[in-house]
């Protein structure tokens, strides 16, 4: 509820200071479409409108309804942000004119640059790192070294892989095409395909859980759905390993958010994006998912310290986007189903 009480603090935020019983304004309020779960996305929501008595009204999906969504509703759409994660999924909505750009010295100075769109229309909130899961019990660390590795003969029979459908994968490949070249890294994903022990896997917890039931001995996966597993089911015999630490760097993506096009208060949007990526909104909003937060000042969540620092590969990750569309093709020559 955003009564009148908690409408004077926000009016404050933005600098228009309203005395107590002063004028009757409209209370502030934003519309949010979110493709971030909403468990994870309300308890945020919540303090929001309770630090600031903004009301949000959000509607959560998968993000490719909800941008086919806002593309259908054009110029009429509620929504003023779009949350979604996968800088492929945001630079598909920015490339579909549905964000627009926005001027921002505060995410700016939160969200570093190669976490947001180079022409401003999104900007990562947080940092989720995709990197390699092994068997304790049957692969030693030193064995491990980078992605391009698990396309060695050493790995036949061994390699576990989520499906190239997931844009996750899609823009791992596409970050390899952009530092590789596509020849290189077609032969790197053929190599991964002749190394598969079994079918590809519809998500990363049953390709964790392969992992640990034996059916495989490495792969590569989000680490909050180790996390995650790791949370319900205690200790796991397997482990996250950082790779290309002499190199590129382990693969990084985003999730994060944009102002829409056509918002009816971006003013309003836009202060919610700049809270998010800042104090205890930025902890939250990374916290809750086991992911890292995108604000170099923000503390990681203490499971996610005890994995480990590690070096991230630097690309801006619009790459992922700039290069999914060749990125499938290839995958598809591949034969990466
Ligand atoms: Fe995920």
């Amino acid at each position: 509820m955003a009564g009148n009480f908690s409408r004077w603090m926000w009016r404050g935020a933005l600098g228009v200071v309203m005395a107590f019983g002063g004028a009757v304004q409209a209370a502030s309020e934003i519309v949010v479409y979110s493709a971030r779960n909403e468990q994870l996305i309300k308890p945020i929501f919540d303090l929001y409108t309770k630090q600031t008595g903004t009301k949000i009204t959000y509607v959560t999906d998968a993000e490719g309804p909800l941008i086919a969504r806002l593309e259908a509703e054009g110029a009429r759409t509620p929504a003023d942000l779009m949350i979604t994660v996968d800088a492929g999924n945001l630079w598909l909505a920015a490339e579909k004119g549905l964000f627009r750009p926005i001027k921002s010295n505060v995410l700016e100075s939160t969200v570093p640059a190669q976490y947001q769109d180079p022409q401003n229309r999104w900007f990562g909130l947080s940092v989720r790192a995709r990197t390699i899961v092994y068997s304790k019990e049957r692969v030693k660390p030193e064995q491990l070294s980078t992605y391009e590795d698990l396309a060695d003969k050493k790995w036949d029979g061994r390699l576990c892989l989520r499906t190239s459908k997931k844009v996750y994968n899609q823009s791992l490949v596409a970050t390899m095409i952009e530092r590789h070249g596509e020849a290189k890294t077609e032969q790197i994903v053929k190599g991964w395909v002749d190394n598969l022990a079994t079918d590809v896997f519809a998500n990363d917890t049953a390709l964790i859980e392969a992992i640990v039931a034996g059916q495989c001995d490495v792969g590569i996966v989000n680490t909050y759905y180790f996390g995650r597993l790791e949370y319900e089911k205690g200790k796991l015999p397997a482990k996250l390993f950082w790779p290309n630490q002499a190199t590129t760097g382990v693969h990084v993506n985003v999730s994060g958010a944009g102002v829409t096009a056509h918002a009816k208060h971006p003013k309003e949007a836009q202060a919610f994006l700049e809270w998010l990526s800042r104090g205890e909104a930025q902890r939250a909003f990374a916290g809750i998912n086991m992911e890292y937060p995108v604000n170099v000042k923000t503390e990681w969540d203490p499971i996610v310290q005890a994995w480990g620092k590690f070096k991230a590969d630097d690309l801006n990750v619009e790459a992922a986007g700039r290069r999914q569309i060749e990125a499938v093709k290839l995958m598809d020559r591949a034969g990466y189903l």
